[in-house]
């Protein structure tokens, strides 16, 4: 939708106004991507007994992992209440490296 108002607008040839559209458009982008992350951390701090932190890098993987997919540690911290903090914390970061494949 916002690149369609960019392209419109390029007919009029107005460049400051195209900038102007691009960077809306990479701001939603980064909005939904932030919210996708937000979900994901909502998701486990209301089910954190599904979950541990991985004391090597703080990543949060499955329960059932036996090492860390990101730094292969093996030493975890299945405490609800370190999960649910870590969670929010992954959540409200910028750059995360949440990783919850390994559920089995
Ligand atoms: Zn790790």
């Amino acid at each position: 939708m916002t690149w369609n108002l960019a392209n419109k607008l390029a007919l009029f040839g107005d460049s400051s106004m195209i900038v102007e559209a691009r960077i809306a458009c990479r701001r939603i982008m980064k909005d939904s991507i932030s919210t996708e992350r937000s979900k994901k951390a909502q998701e486990i701090a209301s089910n954190p007994s599904s979950y541990k932190v991985c004391e090597g890098c703080d990543s949060i993987v499955g329960s059932g992992a036996i090492t860390c997919p990101n730094c292969h540690g093996y030493r975890f911290d299945a405490e609800p209440s370190r999960v649910v903090d870590q969670a929010i914390f992954l959540g409200a970061r910028k750059q995360t490296s949440v990783t919850v494949e390994d559920l089995s």
